[in-house]
């Protein structure tokens, strides 16, 4: 089963009308060969589809309007098994809403030495059909991913599957609506942003309730439901002892459970896909929502804390671009640093919400005071994240566009116990190392705030924001903190 099941891309072939019915008819053969061949491909996330070649200009366009419309589809493939002559492409790409996949490949992986024919070579050219095309994409400056290869070679669906992982994680956010209780935090520049531009350029909106509007649903939760919400708090974690039933802050995990289940039906109930809240405005609220914003996440709601909607945003986006991978991906903040020469590390925390899917494990759920926020001790789930390549992601907003700032990372398990940390808590060393790693981040005007990965690649992150069009800067191992200063410096001036 393809974990997004009722999700398509559409593979188009172009052709024209020139090559006479007998080629069209083999041009046919091979393109539905090559889209079921995907299809079934079990790397490749969502249903390939098959669609007539198109040979004119009246077809493309009529094909890409269906595109667009049909909601479904999240993305075309497109291929020039012969030569398509792309002035044809001009009215339907102007009109294209859609990501595109330029796949540059060919039917026959090998000539055939002994038997090439001028048929054959009729038939068989996509080395320059695909050139036409590209140069059509590129005069008309389309943001695409070309993928170069065989379709039958694995590296090529891996790039199909980054591909249509981004376009799932895009199309999720069109039209989708996030929360943010109470506004930002005060005076705090990274986490606020441009919400209109945003919506403009990543098609999700975010819009405020005061705290007001949450209380009066979280008073609303019957005794019934918190009851068994604490159940299953016993069954999935190991509830420290004054936590249960009995215990001195057993009255607590009752106020979780209620924030919990308060907030959650607040989001169903507005067809919300994430929140942000913040600990300066719960007024009404017993404690800030520490392990509801760690369980909503590991749901797949987008969260960021302190009314940061844009890493909300993108922790929702990362969430469902990973759908069916083992790993997780959580709300993350870069908190301390150990700078031991011998072993520097960051340790990467929030006061209370890390989404509970980075877990190695099964999770604490303990209580404790909270200096912040001025509320009654915050239930959370304590726990410690395994070792392992992953990531951080920060979108900010540059003022005149959105940047989408990548650092990948290595997660090392933890180096001690921490008997007096109160909280989840990973440990990772910054690519290309500590020191350039962090530096190049805060010249990158990164936040404070990401989302971490632990299965998303770069690439991933980087398809996608070819898709919004925005900019994406990495920081990996290749990173040199000369070269990066000139690309900070000439992106700005591409993107004036
Ligand atoms: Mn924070």
């Amino acid at each position: 089963m393809k974990p997004f099941k009722n999700l398509e891309v559409w593979f188009v072939t172009g052709s024209q009308d020139l090559y006479g019915e007998e080629t069209l008819k083999k041009v046919a053969e091979h393109s539905q060969e090559i889209a079921a061949g995907l299809n079934d491909c079990p790397i490749i996330p969502v249903n390939v589809v098959f669609k007539p070649t198109v040979k004119s200009t009246e077809e493309i366009y009529a094909t890409i309007a269906e595109a667009n419309n049909n909601t479904n589809c999240i993305g075309i493939i497109a291929w020039m098994h012969t030569f398509s002559p792309a002035k044809m492409w001009i009215r339907g790409l102007s009109i294209l809403k859609k990501p595109l996949l330029h796949l540059h490949t060919q039917f026959n992986r090998d000539i055939p030495w002994s038997e090439i024919d001028m048929d054959f070579m009729n038939l068989n050219q996509s080395a320059h059909g695909d050139r036409e095309f590209g140069h059509i994409m590129a005069r008309m400056r389309l943001k695409r991913k070309v993928v170069g290869g065989h379709w039958k070679d694995e590296n090529v669906h891996q790039k199909i599957n980054v591909w249509a992982r981004a376009a799932a994680g895009w199309n999720d956010l069109q039209g989708a609506r996030f929360v943010r209780f109470g506004d930002n935090m005060r005076y705090v520049a990274v986490t606020d942003g441009d919400k209109v531009e945003a919506e403009k350029v990543f098609g999700f909106s975010v819009n405020t309730h005061g705290i007001g509007d949450l209380v009066k649903v979280i008073n609303e939760v019957s005794e019934a439901e918190i009851e068994n919400l604490i159940a299953e708090y016993y069954e999935k974690y190991n509830v420290v002892p004054n936590l249960q039933k009995g215990g001195e802050k057993y009255d607590s995990l009752i106020d979780a459970a209620k924030i919990e289940l308060g907030i959650k039906r607040f989001l169903e109930e507005g067809n919300y896909k994430g929140f942000s809240d913040t600990f300066e405005d719960l007024h009404g609220m017993k404690q800030l929502p520490g392990i509801a914003a760690q369980r909503l996440m590991g749901q797949g709601y987008g969260f960021a804390g302190e009314g940061d909607w844009k890493t909300a945003a993108i922790v929702r986006a990362m969430k469902v671009m990973a759908t069916g991978m083992s790993g997780g991906n959580s709300f993350m903040e870069d908190y301390t640093y150990h700078f031991d020469p011998a072993n520097p590390l960051v340790l990467g925390s929030h006061m209370l919400e890390i989404c509970e899917s980075i877990a190695d494990g099964k999770a604490n759920c303990e209580i404790h005071p909270l200096g912040i926020g001025g509320k009654e001790d915050p239930v959370r789930l304590v726990f410690n994240v395994a070792a392992g390549e992953a990531l951080n992601a920060s979108l900010v907003d540059m003022g005149n566009r959105f940047r989408l700032l990548v650092n990948e990372v290595q997660a090392v398990a933890p180096v001690a116990d921490l008997p007096k940390l109160p909280v989840a808590r990973v440990l990772w060393k910054p690519y290309p190392n500590m020191n350039d790693g962090c530096a190049a981040w805060i010249l990158a005007g990164g936040a404070h705030h990401t989302c971490y990965s632990q299965n998303l690649s770069s690439d991933y992150l980087e398809d996608f924001a070819e898709m919004a069009g925005i900019e994406f800067v990495k920081i990996d191992k290749n990173t040199n903190l000369y070269q990066f200063k000139n690309e900070l410096r000439w992106s700005d001036i591409a993107y004036k």
